[in-house]
């Protein structure tokens, strides 16, 4: 039998280490680097603020217009019946009306355009009639409607963005709507990474019986190029100890942060094991997940060291669950994004044991107008097509015990717009 509800619910347990103690290990340890530098803004894109933006002036600037009308003194309207009011001048956006709108007078105004002296509310082009020069307004208006206030998004001297804010276009439109030029961010973080197996074959050969393609340095590409990281791509490195101390020592000396993949499964993590002891301090974990559950997290001399498992699924598991947001945090970003996790139903039956967490690649689709998601075929944690074809991890706790078609499950979308 099915339990429903256990596929939706956040779980309590504490059996081996569990994906949420996993990831608080992690934060608990890792702090912000602390290099910084000044960039012209376009070149913040994706950069995080290493320091508060403060509001040189008022947002808007000056009281204006929010629609094409005519600018009036609110006081001077008839409560019943109609006002006619003298056109005295035109205010545009970019040119004022430089007089004052006195008693019995209006000025026509376009969006944008700066409120002239004595007015206080925009009456809509389509609300009035002209008549020789003379606009007439009916009954009804409200005080201030139709205008922006001075200081209405951000008043001189406010926090715009606060420090450890990760600049986006939005972002990039606001430190520009404050006339700033320049923003001060932290420095890229430098992440150092290497596959690690006997078995690898670099691309472009032949393949010999045995090998494979190294496809994780490829996929480690993409996702702290993304990651907005400055990369340094050490290659393979065999299954030898002294290659793999010295690729090591050349990692810690040149970066912030070592990926590495393969060699921390049971079978080979000894001598690794070893040489982590020799040059730092690592843990070797077990998750209760699936897939990724070896795991390596620890220090290689100054730099952090995330020693994901060897299969290509598993590495973009635990690199997007458990290193990314370490390595967020590492690049000064705080707080780090929730990421959410949407209720949609289940397309399909999924076959699931009770005790780890499991991430499986799904597809979210309309069907009729209601969004579901599909299992993208086979889930072996080697076959990255099904991972390709994907757009969101389907999340099942540790409790689920299988999912019928139409149960709800939790999914993790891949992108946003
Ligand atoms: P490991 O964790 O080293 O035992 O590797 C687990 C599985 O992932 C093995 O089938 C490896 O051949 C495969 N694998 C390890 N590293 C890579 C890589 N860089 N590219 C593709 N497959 C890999
Ligand atoms: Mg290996």
């Amino acid at each position: 039998m099915t339990d429903t509800s256990s596929c939706l619910s956040r779980a309590p347990e504490n059996r081996a280490l569990s994906a949420a103690e996993a990831r608080d290990r992690m934060l608990a340890e890792v702090v912000p680097i602390a290099g910084r530098e000044l960039v012209p803004v376009r070149g913040a894109l994706g950069r995080i603020l290493a320091a508060d933006i403060i509001a040189p002036h008022d947002v808007p600037a000056h009281d204006n217009s929010a629609m094409d009308g005519y600018a009036v003194h609110f006081a001077g309207l008839a409560a019943t019946g109609e006002t006619r009011l003298t056109v005295v001048g035109t205010a545009f956006a970019g040119s004022a009306f430089s007089g004052l709108v006195g008693k019995g007078q209006a000025v026509r105004i376009m969006t944008g355009a700066v409120l002239p002296a004595g007015a206080d509310t925009v009456v809509v082009q389509e609300a009035t009639r002209l008549e020789d020069g003379v606009v007439i307004v009916p009954a009804g208006q409200r005080q201030g409607q139709n205008t922006r206030r001075a200081g209405e998004d951000l008043a001189r001297g406010a926090v715009a963005l606060p420090a450890g804010k990760r600049v986006g276009p939005a972002e990039l439109g606001l430190i520009a709507s404050l006339g700033i030029a320049e923003v001060e961010v932290r420095r890229r973080l430098r992440v150092a990474f290497f596959s690690t197996g006997d078995e690898l074959a670099s691309i472009g050969k032949p393949l010999a019986p045995g090998e494979v393609y190294d496809s994780n340095r490829y996929t480690l590409h993409g996702l702290l190029t993304r990651l907005g990281a400055d990369i340094i791509d050490l290659g393979v490195v065999p299954d030898r100890p002294e290659a793999l101390e010295a690729t090591l020592a050349e990692a810690a000396q040149a970066a912030d942060a070592i990926i590495t993949t393969g060699g921390v499964s049971v079978g080979e993590a000894d001598f690794v094991r070893d040489i982590l002891d020799k040059l730092g301090e690592v843990s070797f974990w077990k998750l209760n997940i699936k897939p990724g559950r070896p795991m390596a997290f620890g220090r290689v001399g100054k730099a952090w060291l995330f020693g994901l498992p060897g299969n290509p699924v598993a590495v973009m598991v635990s690199y997007t669950q458990f290193a990314l947001d370490a390595l967020l945090r590492l690049s000064g970003l705080d707080p780090l994004p929730e990421r959410p996790l949407l209720t949609v139903a289940a397309g399909n039956a999924i076959k699931k044991q009770p005790g780890r967490r499991e991430y499986l690649r799904g597809q979210v689709v309309a069907v009729d107008g209601r969004w579901q998601v599909k299992i993208t075929g086979n889930q072996g944690s080697g076959v990255l097509r099904s991972m390709s074809e994907a757009n969101c991890f389907v999340v099942l706790p540790e409790e689920c015990a299988g999912v019928n078609a139409g149960d709800s499950v939790q999914v993790q979308l891949f992108d946003g717009l």
